[in-house]
């Protein structure tokens, strides 16, 4: 679970100026929800989704995940915690020189140990593999992951390919495989479908449902679009100018036809 509480987010822009990007955020976001979270651009959300992950650094206020505050997380915590919390992007951030399932093992190849916790294994194992021995991964466990996260994402064919080739539906599936490979039990995305086009969105957005179903991982979706949140999210949040003016399930927000953002919003449907 993860509650944020009373976040607050500034940005010094010149001598004695700052911007005040997010005002006292309260949220909760439930164990295998697609939380979705809604704005017009400039809302103040991917500023939010990256106070997440601690990219930034709350001015005030608190995030806690199951109950442990990550903002106060330093050193090595800070990346056993960064392993527990994939991201995936609008313009999706592969690494081009690299073939798919290069891109794919990047994250699980840079940790020199095992700082996450594979399913099914007891917190002793835990330690003894990972935390304490500092084991890199072998080769082959490697291999084993990349092989099994190819099949997740339904790429298997193209496994060796360069970025370059792939179609943006594909790329993203990438992004998806790499983000998870450290079985995070979080997915941020941020604009995850904003540069496909509508078919592939919808097929993106089966896959991120599928993966939700079967591996159990909450979905923190930012979007500015309508569609996005009212096809997968069951719960969503409207960020306009700063603050969270709405929030809940998406079907009773979206039904309140008397909140002026959220006409505004279901309007600007393209
Ligand atoms: P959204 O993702 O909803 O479009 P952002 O979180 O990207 O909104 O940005 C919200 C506001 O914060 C914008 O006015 C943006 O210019 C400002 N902002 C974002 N990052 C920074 C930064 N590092 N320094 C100063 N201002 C920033
Ligand atoms: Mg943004």
């Amino acid at each position: 679970m993860i509650e944020v509480k009373q976040l607050t987010k500034e940005f010094s822009i010149a001598k004695d100026k700052k911007l005040t990007v997010l005002k006292d955020i309260n949220l909760v976001i439930e164990d295998r929800d697609i939380f979705g979270i809604i704005g017009m651009s400039g809302a103040g959300k991917s500023t939010f989704i990256r106070c997440l992950n601690l990219l930034e650094k709350p001015t005030k206020g608190s995030i806690l995940i199951d109950g442990v505050d990550i903002t106060r997380k330093r050193g090595r915590q800070l990346l056993i915690l960064r392993k527990q919390i994939g991201m995936i992007f609008q313009n999706f951030n592969l690494l081009m020189q690299k073939n798919v399932s290069r891109n794919i093992a990047f994250g699980l190849e840079i940790t020199k140990a095992r700082y996450f916790k594979i399913p099914g294994m007891s917190g002793r194992e835990y330690e003894e593999l990972g935390y304490f021995k500092k084991r890199s991964l072998k080769k082959k466990e490697i291999e084993r992951r990349v092989d099994e996260l190819l099949k997740l994402v339904d790429l298997e064919d193209k496994k060796y390919e360069y970025p370059s080739k792939l179609s943006g539906g594909q790329r993203q599936r990438v992004a998806i495989a790499r983000a998870l490979a450290t079985y995070p039990s979080i997915l941020l995305c941020d604009e995850a479908t904003s540069a496909l086009d509508s078919r592939t969105t919808e097929s993106i957005l089966k896959l991120l449902k599928k993966i939700n179903e079967e591996t159990g991982v909450t979905i923190v979706m930012i979007t500015h679009e309508m569609n996005v949140v009212q096809k997968i999210c069951n719960k969503v949040a409207v960020l306009d100018k700063s603050e969270i003016v709405a929030s809940g399930y998406t079907k009773e927000v979206f039904g309140d036809t008397s909140s002026e953002i959220v006409a505004q919003l279901l309007g600007g449907e393209e």
